[in-house]
């Protein structure tokens, strides 16, 4: 089970202001375009999206249900916004590119140096 929790408030809204962001870029070397689409502003959508792109995703696999939820920080409630819900076959790729996907090294080489690479998820039987 994978819940997404997103929350209300979130600090990333900053990003969405252009001269924070480039700023922010300048000052941690990180990509301006990347850094565009972090932002949390609407904690809702973007919970509904996350659980949206993992039921897609061909490193989740069927057996694993995912729910998304919107933690608020003035009541302390955590508001489920997506309910359990299972990859459906049609939102997956082929079995083949699932299978590419699983041994693709984990997590991609591209989001982390060598020593992060040595821990890949287990793999629920
Ligand atoms: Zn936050």
């Amino acid at each position: 089970m994978v819940a997404v929790i997103h929350h209300t408030g979130c600090a990333t809204g900053f990003l969405a202001h252009a001269g924070f962001r480039s700023g922010f870029a300048a000052r941690t070397g990180l990509d301006e375009a990347e850094l565009a689409v972090k932002p949390v502003i609407d904690p809702e959508a973007t919970v509904r999206a996350d659980v949206q792109r993992l039921l897609a995703s061909a490193k989740v696999q069927p057996q694993i249900s995912v729910s998304g939820h919107v933690y608020d920080l003035d009541t302390g409630l955590v508001t489920t916004i997506v309910g359990p819900a299972q990859p459906q076959p049609a939102q997956r790729p082929p079995a083949d590119e699932r299978l590419k996907a699983d041994f693709e090294p984990w997590p991609p080489a591209t989001r982390a140096g060598p020593e992060l690479s040595a821990r890949r998820p287990t793999r629920v039987a």
